[in-house]
């Protein structure tokens, strides 16, 4: 039984999901014939109470397009220093759009009004880059699976909207906030401009991603997806284990969550380790008093065949996810307990 903590996109379709797909019918989705992929791009776009949708093949190339929907070259994007779309979209806001970051110093990933208003440049001062895009992560990964308070995202909105900036989700564990927060998808769709949302993280999709936005945003985003490579054709094999994975696992984030809490709860009583951040949702980061090693414990782990992930600078990550079954995890538990340097 190998237990694999790594993170949320390591599970594998089950058979309920498998059948699902298997029974899709298709088309042609190039040529938006893929009654599948239409429905789940329907689907959630009525969700959220947003125009339109549209099926991507990743979190990043939903991102990307976004990114690109809002800004011209030379522009600067306004986004927390560990986001997701500055760190590990391989440079895509410079490759692809040309756009640079204007990095805030964010709490846990999450930034402020102030802190947003404050990093604008001012419009008619054509020697700074001009300000186009706010982009906003929730749940934030680095940040260890922190929510953001919805009136925060309010208030950044305002002055989106007075500065004339657009306002981009990176929702890729958007469905983990709305679970533990008990927040509704429209109170999102109300806010942003476009909204990215991952199918195969928490929802145990295989495969995909999906951006939100006006149906003028999401025509031009058919072209950017077309640039990019994202074209897919009998894509709704896929788009059926994201139907599938909307109906079926969305609450049980919940277990997710539970057992994230719970693993938080116990390393915090453990001698060994220095800190446990925050647990509000499926991801736990924590650190090692300095005397111990952090490849040693990683080592250790997997000889009991639990693999977790270390984020660099001494921090460890856990991800709880739809694989991670009630027995494992009292393995894993016990296995913390009774752990000895
Ligand atoms: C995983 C993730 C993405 C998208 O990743 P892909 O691997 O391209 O699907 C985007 N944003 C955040 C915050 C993520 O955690």
């Amino acid at each position: 039984m190998e237990i694999n903590l790594i993170s949320d996109t390591v599970t594998k379709p089950g058979h309920e999901m498998l059948q699902h797909m298997f029974r899709a019918k298709v088309g042609d989705d190039v040529f938006k014939q893929d009654p599948t992929v239409n429905e789940l791009e329907e689907t959630l776009a009525g969700l959220f109470g947003m125009e339109a949708a549209l099926f991507f093949p990743s979190g990043t190339m939903a991102n990307q397009t976004g990114i690109k929907l809002h800004t011209q070259p030379g522009d600067e994007m306004i986004c927390d220093k560990w986001a997701h779309v500055y760190n590990y979209e391989g440079g895509g806001a410079a490759f692809n759009s040309g756009v640079q970051s204007r990095l805030i110093d964010g709490n846990r990933g999450m930034i402020t009004a102030a802190q947003v208003a404050e990093a604008i440049n001012p419009p008619d001062f054509y020697h700074s880059p001009l300000t186009s895009l706010v982009a906003i992560e929730n749940t934030t990964n680095k940040g260890g699976g922190a929510c953001y308070d919805l009136q925060t995202l309010v208030n950044i909105k305002e002055v989106c909207v007075k500065n004339n900036l657009k306002y981009h989700l990176d929702g890729a564990r958007l469905w983990n906030a709305l679970v533990a927060r008990k927040q509704h998808p429209k109170q999102f769709g109300q806010l942003f401009d476009t909204i990215s949302v991952c199918l195969s993280k928490g929802l145990g999709a295989p495969v995909g991603s999906v951006l939100m936005g006006t149906k003028e945003d999401m025509d031009r985003a058919l072209r950017i997806r077309k640039i990019f490579g994202g074209g897919m054709r009998q894509a709704g094999y896929l788009a059926a284990a994201g139907l599938y994975a909307l109906k079926n696992n969305v609450g049980r984030l919940e277990e997710d969550h539970r057992r994230a809490k719970q693993l938080g709860g116990l390393l915090q009583q453990l001698p060994w380790i220095q800190t446990v951040e925050p647990v509000e949702t499926n991801i736990l980061i924590f650190s090692l008093k300095p005397q111990y090693s952090e490849a040693a414990l990683i080592e250790k782990l997997k000889q009991k065949s639990i693999f977790i992930s270390s984020l660099g600078k001494g921090k460890l990550r856990i991800v709880t996810h739809l694989d991670y079954k009630e027995v494992m995890h009292q393995y894993v538990l016990e296995a913390f307990q009774k752990m000895v340097f």
